[in-house]
């Protein structure tokens, strides 16, 4: 069964890394629910993790989490005393904390752009996060965290993408940093099309004004004169603007 549910996580996580960018150190916010159920089931968060994505972790969450843990009482004490030990992500709630679930939810947005993993516990949760593409989630059950499946959402956008139906910006820019990474020549072939498409464009009025010089060469010759005084003044004037400074400062 573990070697199972290793292989699982595996093919999950390397799912997330090739689709939507993720990378260590992978960030992964909590709420009460999972640190909770964590603690009734004796799992170590901070020791469990790490092997679990095998790769270096950020476990991370935020005020409005640790506020209703506080707000919830005696009961829930032990998880607040591990959550607080976590790294607290700034959210938009800063003068007046809503519930975890909605808070975690604005951390992420429509596209997850920070690459979150979500610990949770919560329904409410857990139903909004598999309406986003690109945010996996935590959750334990029966003694054991489970890295939960990609939901459906993110295997028809990786579908759509590949397909060439949908291509959104976040994913662009994940495209083209995994494939530098991997050395792919694609982006160096883009960005060359790119550049040759911009000296298409600009040989065209060079080539009218060397028609002109034929006709009349003496008018491009004061200008590069003029060219050339000027950048000799902006030369002097720059190194008569160094030693200002110096006497303003005595
Ligand atoms: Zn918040």
């Amino acid at each position: 069964m573990k070697i199972k549910r290793q292989k699982q996580a595996k093919k999950t996580i390397s799912f997330y890394k090739y689709n939507f960018s993720f990378r260590e150190p992978f960030q992964i916010l909590f709420d009460g629910t999972f640190c909770q159920a964590a603690l009734k089931n004796k799992i170590q968060i901070k020791e469990q993790m790490p092997k679990y994505l095998m790769g270096e972790v950020q476990l991370c969450t935020t005020n409005c989490a640790l506020k209703e843990l506080e707000t919830l009482g005696k009961e829930l004490y032990g998880a607040k005393l591990i959550l607080q030990r976590y790294q607290v992500r700034n959210c938009a709630h800063f003068k007046s904390p809503v519930p975890a679930s909605e808070c975690l939810l604005s951390m992420l947005g429509e596209t997850n752009p920070h690459h979150y993993f979500v610990a949770t516990q919560d329904h409410t949760l857990t139903a909004g996060l598999k309406k986003i593409s690109g945010c996996p989630l935590f959750y334990i059950i029966s003694n054991t965290i489970v890295l939960d499946k990609p939901s459906q959402v993110s295997l028809d956008q990786v579908q759509a993408v590949s397909l060439g139906e949908l291509v959104s910006p976040a994913q662009q820019q994940s495209i083209r940093s995994l494939k530098e990474e991997q050395g792919i020549g694609q982006v160096d072939g883009e960005r060359r099309g790119k550049k040759r498409r911009r000296k298409k464009s600009h040989p065209n009025p060079l080539s009218c004004l060397k028609k002109k010089k034929k006709g009349g060469p003496t008018p491009p010759r004061k200008k590069t004169e003029e060219g050339e005084k000027k950048r000799n003044r902006q030369k002097k004037q720059k190194t008569e603007e160094v030693p200002a400074p110096a006497k303003t400062n005595t």
